[in-house]
């Protein structure tokens, strides 16, 4: 195996015993050894398809020669090499590390960058039609048949799809128009999926600020070498602008770049941004990609023809041969963390992938994480500051509303003093934002007779009431029912009660106190997809609307200069619970959607109900001194040996069979490795300790820095068996 290892540095295209080794996209720790078929030139990084059991399945040369221990003869050959451009060296070396550094098998990882199965096929050919020189049959000539040679005569070949709609039939008249002769097909060349930026062209006049900021992150591109900067900026202070500049430089030098936003979905503001700027959209990564788009921006990306995407974290795994420039957006979103399938943080592995390819990223925020914040006072990254808002708008005043002194009478939700500056705001044609984290109408049903909670049968979680779409939903699993007449438990008729706030409920509300005002609810149910948010986007920006009501969908990027009034209806709903980053986190959403009011000439006003006015990070907020609460932050978490000084990982064990799952957590909990700078706490029930059905019994492991945390959770899950019905999830820098 050694030998194998140290042939695959060999100038061979393969090893001169004709093997490989391919990674699958598969759940699996180990690379698997294929024969190459004689004629078959492979080089590290082929994309190839193999045969595996029965099926067949596609692969990544990984490494030459063999690396499993398969008796020779009986190994198989590789079926065909996919033709598409090679995985690139960098590209790989980051699916290794990220799997190592995240203890799940590199085929996990792997299946992040060939998600797109189609894409690894070649594109079939377009077929598309052009007037034939003579028919062979005779057609009566219909308006509609006429309408498709007129438009053919004038222009080039289609398809049959395009020249349907431009002449306003259907497609049968074309392929009647086909059959008999008067069109012939043709194969098209394939469209240019995406424009060419023009980085000549020129963005707005920068402020001296910006010019000094902008000058440092392009020579940052210019100079090329890792480099990792903050771009630290009050929100309105123009950083989209200053970091356009940098963008502007890796274009310039021919380069990829990449840009990373938390919620790409919603960004329509910023893709018109860009366009204005470079004289076509970017290309776009999300998860409502469609399937052709998704396609046709995977091979662009891996042939170097995108050459710039903007994306969600997935993008990071995109096939890049040559990315110069990494920026992630409002770095401090935890909306870059993934949750499911292997747990990754977008920000942390945008630094790691910067850092193997030798390129700077760029961490754009108001509100830096306090990771982000330590890393810059320790030296390891640098700082680039843009102190105040763009032409000379100020921030917005920030005021508490102690809601046990000054709340509203019972069942209402939005105090007397929100209610007159909402009132005062919209008399004077300014606009207002009420925020709350919470869909539907009520978080909470309750019947009023027994005290009975609606309760999710698959979570340990209350269902929501959504009463616009008339049921009760689960937020976790999805799973949905109508409201029941009487109460499930005692049978009383008539006795459930809503209890607390949603946003529709607050619309409900707004119609009482403000009649009139015109009002929109914007939430991830009603702006499914990103035309919705366009729209939305559009109708604040002509003014269309008074008073938007929205969870954490409305609470960044956005800019609205008639914005005056944002209304926090529940300050402290983020501050509950033991979560290690409750506070900071609270305080990036408070103050990010603070940062929506005043941003034109204008000045804004920010109004925040609490019942715990003095809670520091409501009082951080009033006082606008952000530093004071990163700093006092940092302190807590470095007494306690705390991320960003200390690490933590969490094992996370989940089965049907509580018993089973108990069972397997006590196991874990008896062989977990002490000292070495580790220590293991619990097991407990994990935050949600049913989901989807599922017990979970959560395991946290501390350690320094240094300690060597991922060998030592290897080898401790290695040493405890466990059933088949019993998963084990690690989940390295959990949030
Ligand atoms: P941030 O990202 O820091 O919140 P933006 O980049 O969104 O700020 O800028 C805020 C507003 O100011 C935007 O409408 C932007 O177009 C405008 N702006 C920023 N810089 C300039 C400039 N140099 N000239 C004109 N408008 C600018
Ligand atoms: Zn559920």
């Amino acid at each position: 195996m050694a030998s194998a290892h140290t042939r695959s540095r060999a100038e061979h295209p393969h090893g001169d015993d004709g093997l490989v080794s391919v990674l699958l996209p598969l759940p699996l720790n180990q690379l698997y050894t294929y024969k190459t078929p004689a004629g078959l030139a492979l080089r590290l990084g082929d994309l190839v398809e193999v045969p595996l059991g029965s099926r067949t399945v596609p692969g990544v040369v990984w490494a030459t020669g063999a690396t499993d221990a398969v008796n020779p003869n009986r190994l198989r050959e590789i079926a065909r090499s996919l033709g598409c451009s090679p995985l690139p060296a960098v590209a790989r070396a980051f699916v290794d590390w990220v799997a190592a550094y995240y203890a799940q098998p590199a085929g996990t990882v792997l299946r992040m960058t060939l998600n797109v199965p189609a894409a690894l096929q070649a594109p079939r050919p377009i077929v598309g039609y052009r007037l034939a020189p003579a028919p062979s049959t005779e057609l009566r000539l219909t308006a509609a048949r006429r309408r498709v040679i007129a438009v053919l005569e004038d222009g080039p070949a289609q398809t049959a799809p395009d020249l349907a709609r431009e002449a306003g039939c259907g497609p049968g008249v074309v392929r009647g128009l086909a059959d008999a002769g008067y069109l012939e097909a043709v194969v098209l060349p394939p469209a240019p999926a995406f424009g060419t930026p023009d980085w000549r062209r020129r963005g707005p006049v920068l402020s001296p600020a910006q010019e000094t900021a902008a000058g440092a992150l392009a020579a940052k591109v210019a100079g090329g070498g890792f480099s990792c900067t903050l771009l630290d900026g009050v929100t309105g202070s123009g950083k989209t602008e200053v970091y356009f500049e940098a963008i502007a430089a890796a274009l310039e030098a021919g380069r990829q770049c990449l840009v990373l936003l938390p919620e790409i979905v919603l960004s329509a503001q910023w893709l018109d941004r860009f366009a204005a700027r470079f004289g076509t959209p970017p290309a776009v990564w999300h998860s409502e990609l469609g399937a052709v788009r998704r396609r046709e921006t995977w091979r662009a990306v891996a042939e170097g023809r995108a050459r710039i995407v903007v994306g969600a974290r997935s993008a990071l795994f995109l096939p890049y041969p040559d990315l110069q420039l990494i920026i992630v957006d409002e770095e401090h979103e935890s909306a870059f963390k993934q949750e499911d399938g292997v747990p990754y943080h977008a920000r942390d592995m945008a630094v790691a992938r910067a850092s193997l390819g030798s390129c700077p990223v760029i961490l754009v925020s108001a509100t830096p994480s306090l990771e982000t914040t330590v890393n810059v006072e320790l030296g390891r990254y640098e700082r680039v500051q843009l102190p105040q808002r763009h032409g000379g708008a100020r921030l917005p005043q920030v005021e508490a509303i102690d809601m046990r002194q000054e709340g509203p009478e019972r069942g209402r939700f939005i105090a007397p003093r929100l209610v007159q500056a909402l009132g005062d705001v919209l008399s004077a044609g300014e606009q207002a934002m009420l925020f709350l984290n919470r869909r539907g109408y009520a978080p909470l049903t309750l019947c009023r007779h027994c005290g009975h909670r609606l309760e999710c049968p698959n979570c340990t979680a209350w269902l929501v009431e959504h009463r616009l779409a008339r049921r009760l939903q689960c937020h976790h699993c999805g799973h949905a029912e109508p409201l029941p007449a009487a109460c499930p438990a005692c049978g009383a008729n008539d006795t459930l009660v809503a209890c607390g706030p949603g946003v529709e409920r607050l619309a409900e509300e707004v119609d009482a106190i403000l009649p009139g005002a015109r009002w929109m609810v914007a939430t991830s149910d009603t702006l499914a997809g990103p035309s919705a948010a366009a729209d939305v986007v559009r109708q604040m920006a002509a003014g269309e609307i008074d008073l938007l009501i929205g969870t954490q969908v409305i609470a960044k990027g956005h800019h609205f200069p008639s914005l005056t009034l944002v209304g926090v209806v529940d300050a402290d709903l983020g501050l509950a619970g033991g979560d290690l980053r409750a506070a900071e986190r609270t305080f990036h959403v408070l103050h990010q959607v603070a940062g929506r009011a005043g941003r034109g000439d204008r000045p804004g006003r920010a109004l925040l109900q609490s019942y715990q006015p003095d809670h520091p990070v409501i009082a951080a907020l009033v006082a606008g001194d952000r530093d004071g609460f990163l700093a006092q932050e940092a302190e807590a978490r470095r007494s306690r040996g705390l991320p960003p000084f200390g690490r933590l990982a969490a094992l996370i064990v989940s089965g049907r069979d509580a018993a089973a799952v108990d069972g397997v957590a006590a196991a874990l909990a008896r062989a977990a490795p002490r000292g070495d700078g580790i220590d293991v706490l619990g097991p407990a029930p994990a935050p949600l300790s049913v989901l989807r059905g599922r017990h979970r019994r959560r395991l946290l492991v501390k350690a320094t820095r240094r300690a060597p945390l991922q060998r030592v959770i290897g080898a401790w899950l290695n040493a405890v068996g466990r059933p088949g019905s019993v998963r084990v999830t690690v989940d390295i820098d959990p949030y």
